[in-house]
């Protein structure tokens, strides 16, 4: 069992206080790595989710003055870096990631509390002196409401600060939902808001439980008036529909597809390094995860081999221990969900270059699989047209810009793109081209707390980060006065 001074109760937080579910309900978190439990958290229901919201609502008209956030901000940062490596320990613990990893991710979470702490100066009222009509026409940003935050064990702690920083922000009171595989993180996350202040706690809450109970409860429930997902595009979709008779507004940041793209003229060693750093961070789990490999006939075998050859070098295993590249996958369906993909390659004709057939795990929690590099027609193959979340690397060839840009944009998700070229007009021509959310020229680096990230098509809408994303936490309201 896991012992952490982060962790002195292990339950969901309503209404300033730690709160348990239902009796004998609990569920049981389990290490990925070696199916240690390491916990067991409260299995809360529609009864936790709907008294949660109520006191988020009552907790509204309560909204703490533009510094008091800002200075309560600017503290949770501080509390995230004095408490990173712990953090990162139980991030490792129950998600899997390599430790450096885990505290990287530390680190980017508190990017976005830094950065809003200077942002909430930007809602005072704006004056409209164009206005055509007479008056004083103001323009105000007023908090959204009572935001529900439903977030994926992917980043357990990076998704939810990208969320409640911008709620804080914008005085928006909070009911979140982690998830299941990885609440601890998020309980960690509230001992420290708790710490800062009681009265900053106060209006955020904790539940956790059964996801489609809780998420029916908040789409139903007239208070909530924004719902901030992270997670599949199927999910989301099932949100939608919920939140429809309410009216509910949505940010959706849902699944991807990242195509990277190498075209002839591009620095390799740099295309195959950017690569590999994208596509192992989170054992191949993240949403800007390369997953379609597209290099140009030219280059593609020398780019092959060069992939190739740094991931035979890749140590996978225990994130917890020393000079670990890759962990575990998440659970058994994520395994089945890799192994499908790749099995299904292999049997439509691709080629392994690097990686083996994995033993079948006998057990439900996380499984390793090896780090895999295949070549074969990706448009004919599962990565063409379903995201695959594991460590592996499917890679293509073509023929011309038309062509890649016709395969790369040819999914149903919009999210992250990479271009590698030298060519700085081909690479504008292109970027314009590819309908993708954020692109990445010569680099595969992901978001940034500064700047907006979401995704076009079926990744979603609306954005995370810079001042779109605060502003997706506000309502502007528009005062005329005479
Ligand atoms: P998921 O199954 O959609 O789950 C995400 C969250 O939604 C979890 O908290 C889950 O809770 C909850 N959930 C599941 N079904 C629900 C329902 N019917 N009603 C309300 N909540 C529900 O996704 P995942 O497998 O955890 O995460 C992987 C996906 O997230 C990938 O597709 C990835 O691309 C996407 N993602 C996107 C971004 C982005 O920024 N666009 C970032 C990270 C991940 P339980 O786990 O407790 O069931």
């Amino acid at each position: 069992m896991i012992q952490s001074e982060l962790l002195p109760r292990i339950s969901g937080f309503i209404d300033g206080e730690w709160t348990g579910g239902p009796a004998g309900a609990a569920q049981a978190v389990i290490n990925p790595a070696t199916g240690e439990t390491l916990a067991h958290v409260p299995n809360m229901g529609p009864a936790e989710a709907n008294a949660a919201v109520d006191h988020a609502a009552a907790q509204l008209a309560r909204r703490a003055s533009a510094r008091r956030r800002s200075e309560w901000l600017a503290a949770i940062d501080s509390a995230l870096q004095a408490h990173r490596s712990e953090l990162a320990r139980i991030i490792t613990l129950e998600q899997g990631k390599p430790l450096a990893q885990s505290v990287g991710e530390v680190d980017y979470a508190a990017s976005f509390f830094r950065y809003y702490a200077g942002q909430v100066e930007h809602l005072d009222p704006r004056r409209v002196p164009e206005a055509s009509r007479p008056g004083r026409w103001t323009v105000h940003q007023r908090p959204t409401g009572v935001t529900a935050l439903i977030t994926p064990w992917n980043f357990p702690l990076a998704m939810l600060a990208k969320k409640i920083s911008a709620a804080i922000a914008a005085g928006c009171p909070v009911v979140a939902k982690p998830a299941l595989q990885t609440p601890l993180t998020a309980i960690a996350l509230w001992t420290l808001l708790g710490r800062i202040d009681s009265e900053l706690a106060q209006p955020l809450n904790l539940v956790i439980g059964a996801s489609g109970p809780i998420g029916q409860a908040w789409c139903s429930h007239p208070a909530v008036r924004l719902i901030s997902f992270t997670g599949s595009t199927e999910v989301g979709r099932q949100l939608m529909a919920q939140a429809a008779a309410g009216l509910k507004r949505l940010a959706l940041e849902l699944g991807g597809n990242a195509p990277l793209i190498v075209l002839d003229d591009a620095d390799l060693e740099v295309a195959a390094t950017a690569l590999i750093s994208n596509k192992f961070r989170a054992n191949g789990q993240t949403c800007v995860c390369a997953n379609r490999i597209y290099a140009h006939a030219r280059v593609v075998d020398d780019f092959a081999e060069l992939v190739a050859t740094r991931v035979r070098k890749l140590r996978v295993g225990n994130g917890l221990d020393e000079g670990v590249d890759v962990g575990p996958l998440i659970d058994r369906n994520g395994f089945d969900k890799v192994d499908r993909h790749v099995r299904q390659a292999i049997a439509a004709g691709a080629v392994r270059l690097v990686g083996g057939d994995p033993p079948r795990p006998q057990h439900d929690w996380g499984c390793f699989y090896p780090p895999t590099v295949l070549r074969g027609p990706i448009q004919r193959l599962p990565f063409g047209c379903e995201e695959t979340f594991g460590p592996v690397i499917p890679i293509d060839s073509f023929e011309s810009d038309d062509e890649v840009l016709l395969q790369a944009n040819s999914v149903e998700h919009g999210l992250a793109a990479y271009l590698f070229t030298r060519d700085a007009d081909r690479a504008a021509r292109m970027v314009a081209a590819l309908h993708f959310g954020h692109v990445g020229i010569n680099t595969a680096s992901g978001p940034t707390a500064e700047a907006p990230f979401g995704g076009f098509k079926q990744s979603g809408f609306g954005r995370e980060g810079g001042s779109e994303g605060l502003f997706e936490f506000c309502e502007p309201q528009t005062v005329v006065q005479a």
